[in-house]
């Protein structure tokens, strides 16, 4: 390669007979890297323009097109550490699926499948049908069907059951989750009229008895996920709103947000609330997410009485809103574990994540420390490990923590944009880590490493420079 500057752009037919990048048009193929050179020689001549020096000769050219080429076509999904602390972090992709259902993804994405086919009869199946059965079995419910996304579920819920009649919910319950999702917006959407009872500390049973009329649809409960009210006050039994409305020929329904089919407490959890309790407690029909604490892939769901679940799968919304193929086959992996409690926490990602042990995080921030101090040491900071509370994510439980274990660094000096400089070079390693800012220290909570990925976190530590 020659290595004489030049400071005459040459032509781009001529880059692409370069010995040099032969091997890129091999790897990314000829088109990808045609558009290449024009934008690397179109900046080149940019940066001429403006007064720089800008070297046009073939090494200097292949370096930065070879560069350019590497950022273009990398997936925008890139993997990450999650090391935020944060379990279901929604930012970041939320459930991490176990090997059960990676194994059901692959085989649904490679092969046909008997999406909706019925292999007895040979006719035309439902698709619910993969997961149907198994959300009865474990929810108790009579009937179920399968959407995008919790949001979705609570939508078509609405959409079908009450539109243009009115929703009875406590002004307590009128949430906001990531920002996205209001329920007075979904309501209004959904084309239900929103009637907010009591106050956003107490509401009574009085008050829903009030509100109740002609133009009623449904007494709603919506499960305050991501936030709590504490003090003085008040909010009315599942069982005593369920009698209430099947006293007014009304369905009661839950969106419980995160569902977990297991009691978490079994395991040394907080409790959260679950379909099968809902349901229990009388309600009609209860809505919860895929991939929060269920531990699946995204999409919501929907389980209860059989006639209300027919009417909601007839809504020709249901087909614009219905799962794909992939989701259905990781949905059923998951929802099989469930069957088998005993193993749950070893074979459910989340739950095996939320369950790991202080001790065994504690051990692996003592393997790690050496090398993260050693790639920092260029900069003004200190590298400890010390105790951290990690959280559930996604709403879940949201004022418990969970007792974990971090590296931790914080400058040295006065300069607190250091913080800031790291963050930003622990996100443009390779695989980028993802750490969280607070009180004046990065942490790196360890609950989210998988042990087994040690290795290539720590050799991509030597990468870490100061920009
Ligand atoms: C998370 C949540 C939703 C939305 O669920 P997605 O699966 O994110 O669409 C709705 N309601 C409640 C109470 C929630 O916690």
């Amino acid at each position: 390669m020659h290595s004489v500057p030049s400071s005459r752009p040459p032509s781009i037919d001529r880059v692409l007979n370069w010995a040099a990048v032969a091997p890129m048009i091999l790897e990314y193929g000829r088109e990808p890297v045609r558009e290449g050179v024009r934008s690397v020689l179109e900046s080149g001549r940019e940066a001429a323009r403006t007064g720089s020096v800008v070297d046009f000769a073939e090494a200097a050219v292949a370096a930065r097109l070879a560069l350019h080429l590497e950022r273009r076509m990398a997936s925008r999904l890139r993997r990450v550490f999650n090391l935020t602390g944060t379990v279901l972090h929604t930012n970041l992709g939320r459930a991490v699926l176990p090997e059960e259902a990676m194994q059901a993804l692959l085989t649904a994405a490679r092969h046909p499948c008997a999406l909706e086919y019925d292999l007895e009869t040979g006719g035309r199946g439902d698709r619910d049908d993969v997961v149907e059965s198994l959300l009865c079995e474990l929810t108790g419910a009579e009937a179920a069907t399968v959407v995008n996304n919790n949001a979705a579920a609570v939508f078509l819920q609405l959409n079908t059951l009450a539109m243009r009649r009115q929703v009875v919910v406590s002004r307590g319950e009128l949430v906001e989750i990531g920002g996205a999702f209001r329920v007075p917006d979904i309501m209004n959407r959904a084309c239900a009229r929103l009637v907010e009872v009591g106050t956003t500390n107490r509401t009574h049973l009085r008050d829903f008895e009030a509100a109740i009329g002609p133009r009623t649809a449904m007494l709603m409960k919506v499960h305050a996920s991501n936030y709590a009210i504490q003090g003085f006050t008040a909010s009315v039994p599942e069982a005593d709103l369920a009698r209430l409305a099947h006293a007014h020929d009304l369905p009661f329904v839950i969106d419980l947000g995160s569902g977990t089919l297991t009691d978490l407490s079994r395991f040394g959890l907080p409790h959260e609330p679950t379909p099968q309790e809902a349901l229990a407690a009388g309600a009609d029909l209860v809505s919860f997410s895929g991939d929060k604490l269920l531990g699946g892939p995204q999409a919501g769901i929907l389980a209860g009485r059989r006639e209300l679940i027919r009417r909601i799968k007839k809504n020709p919304l249901k087909r614009a809103l219905r799962v794909g193929k992939l989701t259905l086959a990781a949905l059923e992996a998951v929802l099989r574990l469930y069957r088998d409690p005993d193993r749950l926490a070893a074979r459910l990602t989340t739950l095996h994540l939320l369950t790991r042990p202080r001790d065994d995080i504690r051990a692996q921030a003592a393997r790690l420390l050496p090398a993260l101090q050693t790639a920092c040491a260029a900069w003004p900071v200190r590298v400890e490990q010390e105790a951290a509370l990690s959280q559930i994510g996604s709403g879940s439980l949201p004022v418990d923590r969970l007792e974990s274990w971090a590296l931790t660094i914080r400058p040295t000096g006065r300069r607190g944009g250091v913080l800031h400089e790291l963050e930003a070079a622990l996100r443009g390693l390779p695989v980028p880590v993802i750490g969280r800012i607070a009180d004046g220290a990065l942490r790196l909570d360890l609950r989210c490493l998988d042990p087994g990925d040690e290795a290539a976190f720590a050799g991509q530590l030597a990468g870490l420079r100061p920009a």
